[in-house]
């Protein structure tokens, strides 16, 4: 969805690469006294004292990761700066800086780059974390965008997937099911566009999973809260590809085994209602859906009180030796 379609339409050939670049880049104030060097050089300087640093990048490709005729591009970029982030809290960081790359073929006029970027630094803005550099090209076919987020955590804070020990408590975020369930209602809607045109689009009932779908956030107030409850997870993973394949990394890294009760999975009513209009099962959708961004996370039995009685937190399962499966 290319907004602002009736207002100006400025060709990015005309501006060319650098003046695109400053442009897009103009308006960023550093936030961190650890980025010494941001956009501007060949490198970004950055500077940490003791704590180790995570870094974690993540491609995303028009047509294979998102469909611009429902994705408007300042959630684009928002989302694509979530994905990032994701991996920095799930490693139980905090994420610092990113760089962005882009790839646009010469469909898209630098008001739809802006737009992308409005995305971008809104993200920036409301996760504390600095733009320090990226690259621009041109692409022969859509837009890719590349986002590398640089994060750090003190030594003894970093959360594997590995850490998991028999007895421990597996336990999500939020709830699942719904960015799955979104796209699906934004593909339907597509497919009634397609057909009839001015049909508008009925998005009410599910503005929850479509906002899940198009907008999600990456819980950096759940490690903050870890910090507030003195609580270290023994293993975490974020909720990328749904639910099953995530519980499989960490019980193959941490090598345990995981029970998992069903009827304890967290979902939002829109979830439950639109499972029961479609005759869809939520357990599978959960399991296989994916794009949540929600950590899922191991603890000690002994850590349980800590989190009791949380909105945000829900025990769905416990580890078990890697033999019982
Ligand atoms: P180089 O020739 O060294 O690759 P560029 O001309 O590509 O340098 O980039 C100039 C500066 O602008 C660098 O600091 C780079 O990190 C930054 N930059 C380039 N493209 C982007 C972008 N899409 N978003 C943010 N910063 C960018
Ligand atoms: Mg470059």
């Amino acid at each position: 969805m290319l907004e602002n379609k009736s207002e100006s339409r400025t060709s990015i050939s005309d501006l060319g690469e650098f003046k695109l670049i400053d442009h897009l880049t103009k308006q960023i104030k550093i936030k961190h006294k650890g980025t010494i060097k941001g956009v501007g050089d060949d490198c970004a300087v950055l500077e940490n004292h003791n704590n180790q640093i995570l870094v974690t990048t993540d491609l995303l490709v028009e047509g294979v990761h998102f469909d611009l005729s429902y994705m408007p591009l300042k959630h684009l970029g928002y989302k694509a700066v979530m994905v990032n982030l994701s991996d920095v809290y799930a490693m139980n960081g905090k994420a610092n800086q990113i760089t962005v790359s882009i790839a646009l073929s010469n469909r898209f006029t630098l008001e739809a780059v802006e737009e992308l970027y409005e995305g971008i630094h809104l993200a920036c803005k409301n996760y504390n974390v600095d733009l320090i550099g990226g690259d621009t090209t041109s692409s022969t076919k859509g837009i890719l965008i590349s986002i590398t987020a640089i994060g750090e955590a003190k030594k003894e804070d970093v959360v594997y997937r590995s850490g998991a020990k028999p007895n421990d408590l597996l336990v999500v975020s939020g709830d699942l099911g719904a960015a799955y369930l979104g796209l699906q209602v934004l593909e339907r809607e597509k497919q009634v566009f397609q057909v009839n045109p001015n049909a508008q689009p009925e998005l009410d009932a599910y503005s929850y999973l479509v906002e899940r779908q198009l907008k999600p956030e990456a819980r950096k107030d759940i490690v903050e809260l870890f910090k507030e409850l003195g609580l270290k997870p023994t293993s975490m993973i974020d909720i990328s590809d749904g639910l099953s394949s995530e519980i499989l990394h960490l019980c193959k890294e941490s090598k345990v085994g995981c029970n998992l009760y069903e009827d304890k999975i967290p979902m939002d009513q829109q979830v439950i209602s639109i499972c029961e209009e479609f005759k869809m099962d939520s357990t599978t959708i959960v399991l296989s859906g994916g794009e949540d961004y929600e950590l899922l996370f191991t603890i000690a039995q002994g850590d349980f009180t800590k989190i009791k009685g949380n909105p945000n937190l829900t025990v769905i399962g416990y580890m078990t030796e890697q033999t019982e499966g």
